[in-house]
C-alpha cells in the first residue's frame, strides 16, 4: 500500500521536476530523489531511474508496462500517477504524455489519479486529446492558497465543461489542496468538484501552519454541497492545532479527521 492515504499505489514513470509554486517548497519528492539518486549511485537495485537526479526531467518508457504487474496493481486499485513529478511537466513531451495516457486506458480496472500544477498544460493536452479521456482517469490540481484557486481550479473546471461540450465526456475532477497554507472560498467551483483532499504540511518538523478555521471551513464548504470530502492529516503543526481546541472545536476536529470520502469511480471489472 502506498503511504498516501486516499491512493493505493503509485506509479511513477516520470523522475525530476521543477519547483513551481508555493505549495512545492518543502516538496517531499525533490528530498526522496536526492536519496534515491545516492543509492543508484551506490548500484542499489530499484533506485536505478533516479540516478540522474532531479533537475532533469526524464520519461522512462520502461516504467508503462509496469502498470501490467497483476500482483502489484490489482483490480480495482486507485494508482495514484507520478507521484515523484508532475505528469505535465513542459519538459514532458505530447508524445510521452500520449503514451501514459494510452496504457492508463488499458487498465480501466484501475482508478487513475493524476495530479497537476501545471493546469493550463494540462488544459491544453486533455482538450486536444479528449479520445484519451477514458472514465477510469480522473484528474486534479493543488490549491494551496487562494490564487492557486482561482487560476489552477478555474482552469481544472472549464476544462470539465470543455470536454462535455466537445467530446460529450464526464471526466471527473478534484483538488488537492495541501498544503493548506490559508483560508480558501470554493464557493465558485464547488458543486462542479467530485472530490476535495485536504492535508497539513510535513516538513521535518519545519510544515507550515494550518489554522483550524481554514480547515473548519473546507470541510463545511464540501459538506454544505455534498462534494466528497478526504482528510488526509494535519501536518506538523498537529499538536499546536488540536491543544488550541476546546468544547465543540474538539468535537468537530475528531469528525473532521474521521472524513474520509471518496467519489464514485467508474472503473470495469474492479472490485
Ligand atoms: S510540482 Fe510536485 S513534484 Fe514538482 S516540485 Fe512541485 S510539489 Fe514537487
Amino acid at each position: 500500500m502506498s503511504k498516501i492515504e486516499w491512493t493505493d499505489k503509485t506509479w511513477n514513470v516520470i523522475t525530476g521536476c521543477t519547483q513551481v509554486s508555493p505549495a512545492c517548497q518543502n516538496c517531499y519528492a525533490k528530498a526522496l530523489t536526492k536519496r534515491l539518486q545516492g543509492m543508484a549511485k551506490k548500484g542499489c537495485k530499484g533506485a536505478e531511474k533516479y540516478i540522474k537526479g532531479w533537475d532533469e526531467v526524464e520519461f522512462h518508457t520502461d516504467m508503462l508496462g509496469h502498470i501490467f504487474n497483476f500482483n502489484k496493481y490489482h483490480s480495482g486499485h486507485k494508482v495514484f500517477v507520478n507521484s515523484m513529478s508532475d505528469t505535465f511537466h513542459d519538459k514532458v513531451s505530447y508524445s510521452h504524455l500520449k503514451m501514459l495516457f494510452n496504457v492508463m486506458g488499458a487498465r480501466k480496472d484501475i482508478t487513475f489519479q493524476v495530479l497537476t500544477k501545471r493546469e493550463m498544460r494540462m488544459y491544453a493536452f486533455l482538450t486536444e486529446h479528449t479520445e484519451l479521456l477514458t472514465p477510469n482517469i480522473c484528474v486534479g490540481v493543488t490549491a494551496e492558497n487562494q490564487a492557486m484557486v482561482d487560476k489552477r481550479v478555474d482552469w481544472l473546471v472549464y476544462m470539465k465543461t470543455e470536454v462535455k461540450r466537445f467530446a460529450n465526456k464526464d471526466i471527473k475532477i478534484f483538488v488537492s489542496c495541501e498544503p493548506l497554507l490559508e483560508y480558501l472560498d470554493l464557493s465558485a467551483y464547488i458543486n462542479e468538484l467530485d472530490w476535495v483532499i485536504l492535508g497539513g504540511e510535513r516538513a521535518n518538523k519545519k510544515g507550515r501552519v494550518m489554522e483550524f478555521e481554514w480547515v473548519k471551513s473546507l470541510y463545511e464548504q464540501c459538506k454544505e454541497a455534498s462534494t466528497p470530502f478526504f482528510f488526509k492529516q494535519w501536518g506538523d503543526c498537529e499538536k499546536i492545532v488540536k491543544d488550541s481546541l476546546k468544547g465543540d472545536d474538539e468535537i468537530l476536529a475528531k469528525a473532521i479527521e474521521n472524513t474520509k470520502d471518496f467519489p464514485n469511480f467508474k472503473q470495469k471489472g474492479g472490485k
